[in-house]
Order: structure tokens, then sequence, then C-alpha cells
């Protein structure tokens, strides 16, 4: 019996644990909240992601560990790391939780990266403004997550405004200003590397964020064959560089028909819930095929997909269930303003049936401006 051992205990241990059951694995979850929801369906100890004791029973227990959530602290990865196998190892995590370090590596590996720079005072402030030009984004470079900890520059007479809000923050989780890039779209790569190196990436989607966060995602993505192979080519060069196992989520923007990426999310991703039912394999269940050191499962797509994201509040489930290719997936969490909470997959064989199938939901949901920038798209 192989039990994993997940740090955080949100929806994507959540998803994993269902993932997993029918290769008769056991979940462990460790969260610092009783009621994450991953909790219904896997023990779970409650514990600070850096109390020793804590991690010290969830080592115990486990066989392998993985992580739901990427801010755990690096020094807590590398002890765990130091008893039980982990992946993906400590050190692309660290890599990823890092928007600098994470940028400076992309371009040290070639993949192209907005304009950046390092801010750790206020004259670096104004000096990397004058130089990168304005609109840019001042970043935390960690704990920043769906575009919290960020302040848009519009002009010279914002820098104000951008290190009140954020300023206090440069000496301790430290800072990033990066150009703004004008993107046509906004893509990203799902991909899972094995333990043996295997590399297997699921078709690039689209997806569209609204306040900073996912709203909509579109797979395929209405992407020209060679953009695919470039972003697919990125994506293998990083998790070769990190010796990454397991699924990770290559975020990029296209503009102008080029790539640039934008971060590294180095678990499961919001962008690949659509392979739970648009896929040959689910990105679920391939992230614990690698880590178990299992064959990975095809990536092929099924169709067509179109992941609708429910933040704050969970709408009435039976648009979604009264449609052919519809799947509903409610994460069993409180609602909560800006909360992800849910969300729905819509699968079809065409992209008109697909089209339909979102314009009849969003109507009936009075979600019209979530899908019809996906309708749009599928024209
Ligand atoms: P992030 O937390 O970095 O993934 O940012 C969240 C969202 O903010 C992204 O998905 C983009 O929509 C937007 N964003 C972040 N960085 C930039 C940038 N340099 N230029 C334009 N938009 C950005």
């Amino acid at each position: 019996m192989t039990t994993v051992g997940i740090l955080g205990g949100g929806q994507l241990a959540r998803m994993m644990a269902l993932a997993g059951a029918p290769l008769g694995l056991r979940f462990r979850v460790l969260d610092n909240v009783a009621d994450a929801c991953a909790g219904q369906f896997a023990p779970m100890i409650v514990g600070d992601y850096t109390d020793q004791a804590a991690l010290a029973a969830f080592a115990a227990q486990v066989d392998v560990a993985t992580f739901d959530f990427e801010n755990v602290p690096a020094e807590s990865a590398q002890w765990l790391s130091e008893r039980v196998p982990v992946f993906p190892n400590p050190r692309a995590l660290a890599v990823a939780q890092d928007r600098l370090a994470e940028k400076t590596l992309f371009r040290e590996l070639g993949i192209p990266v907005p304009d950046f720079a390092d801010i750790p005072s206020r004259q670096a402030l104004d000096e990397a403004v004058a130089r990168l030009g304005t609109p840019c984004i001042l970043k935390t470079r960690r704990l920043g997550y769906d575009g919290k900890g960020q302040f848009r520059i519009k002009s010279p007479a914002d820098i104000d405004g951008a290190w009140a809000a954020l300023g206090a923050q440069a000496g301790s989780v430290g800072l990033i200003l990066e150009g703004f890039v004008h993107f046509d779209r906004e893509l990203s790569v799902v991909a899972v590397r094995g333990r043996d190196g295997e590399f297997r990436a699921w078709p690039l989607t689209e997806n569209w964020h609204v306040d900073g966060v996912l709203s909509a995602s579109l797979a395929p993505a209405r992407v020209d064959p060679a953009l695919q192979a470039t972003a697919l080519a990125h994506a293998r060069t990083l998790a070769e560089a990190l010796d990454y196992v397991g699924v990770f989520a290559l975020e990029l923007f296209c503009k102008d028909g080029e790539l640039l990426a934008n971060e590294l999310a180095p678990r499961v991703h919001n962008s690949g819930h659509w392979t739970i039912e648009g896929s040959e394999t689910s990105q679920f269940q391939n992230h614990l095929r690698a880590v178990l050191g299992l064959p990975l499962g095809d990536t092929r797509m099924v169709g067509l997909a179109c992941m609708l994201n429910w933040i704050g509040v969970m709408p009435e489930a039976s648009a979604v269930l009264r449609e052919a290719g519809g799947h509903w997936h409610d994460y069993g969490k409180e609602p909560r303003e800006g909360r992800k909470v849910g969300h729905a997959t819509l699968r079809a064989d065409a992209p008109m049936e697909l089209a339909d199938a979102l314009r009849r939901v969003g109507a009936v949901l009075k979600r019209e401006a979530q899908v019809l920038p996906v309708i749009d798209a599928l024209r």
C-alpha cells in the first residue's frame, strides 16, 4: 500500500486524491487549516509548514511527498527531502517561489521573458521605471499569486503609490519590476516529467484572467504548430534544467506571434483542470504517476474542452449537468469573496458544438461575460 503525502490541502490536493483512488493509493495531507477541502477525502495532519513536529509526523506516514501549494518554505521541503522522497525537488520549488530567480533562469536557458529588474530600494525603482518605461508592474518576488502583491504603474506619477503599497516588502519578500506586455493572448503549457526523465505535455491551453485570477481556459489553444512546438520546447528545457519530476505549468504571454514566459507553477495547475475530462490522462493522475515512478499516461486530447472557474460563489449546477459534455466540480469549500470554489468543464467534438454549449450555460447562469471571449476564440 503506497501513501502519497501532499503539502497543502486545497482543491489541487483534493483532485489529486480523487485521481489516485483508481491507482489504489492512500493519501495524507498536511495543511495549517483544519477544514482544508482535501481533508474530505484524505486523512489530515493540521500544522504549520514550518512546524517540525507536524512535518515529522507527516514524513513518518508517507512513502513520497508532493505539493498542492507552492509556497511551502524551501527549508521545510529540504528538511522533508532528507527523510522521504520529495517531488518536485526543493531546488525547483525554490526557483519557482522567487519571480526574480525564475526569470533569471528563463533568460539563462534562452526562454524569452518580459524586461525585468530587481528592486531592492526606492532609488532602484525610479531607475528601473525610467529604463523599462511605463506601463510596468511592480510585483513581490515571493508569496504573490493570482495577481496579489502586484501594482500597475501606468505613468511615473504612480511610482509613489506603488512604493507606498509594496515598498515595505522590498527587504523581506523582495520586489521585481516587469515591463507590461500588451499580449494578444495568454497561454500555458501544462507538462509532466517522470522520474526517468520522460517528458510529456498536453496541447497548449489558452487562458483568460479577470483581476489577475483565471476565469476560463480553452484547449487546444488556437496557435500554429510552430508556436506550439516552441512552447513545448521551452517547457522541456526548463524541466530538464531543474531535474523536475511531476506536473508543472509554464505561463506564457503571446504577442505578435512571439512567446514571453511569465511564470512557472511547480504543481498541477488551474489551467490544466480540463484534462480531467478532456484528455486521455488527467494532469492529476500523471502527476501521481510521475512522483511514483510509474509509466506516464497519454496526454492526447479527447475533443475540445473549456474550463470555467467559479470564484467566490458556486452557481447552480443544472445548466452544466444538462449538457452532454458538461462536468461539474464543487470543491466543497465555504464560499468566500475571491476564493476558487469550483469549476465546470464543457467538452465537445467540434468548435461550434462547444460554442453552443458555452452560449447556453452562459445565458442560464448569467455569465455571458465569462464565456464570450471563449466563444469568440472558437469562431
Ligand atoms: P501573475 O501572478 O504574474 O501570473 O499575474 C497574474 C496576471 O496578471 C497574468 O495572468 C496577466 O494577466 C497579468 N500580468 C502579470 N504580469 C504581467 C505583465 N508583465 N504584463 C502584462 N500583464 C501581466
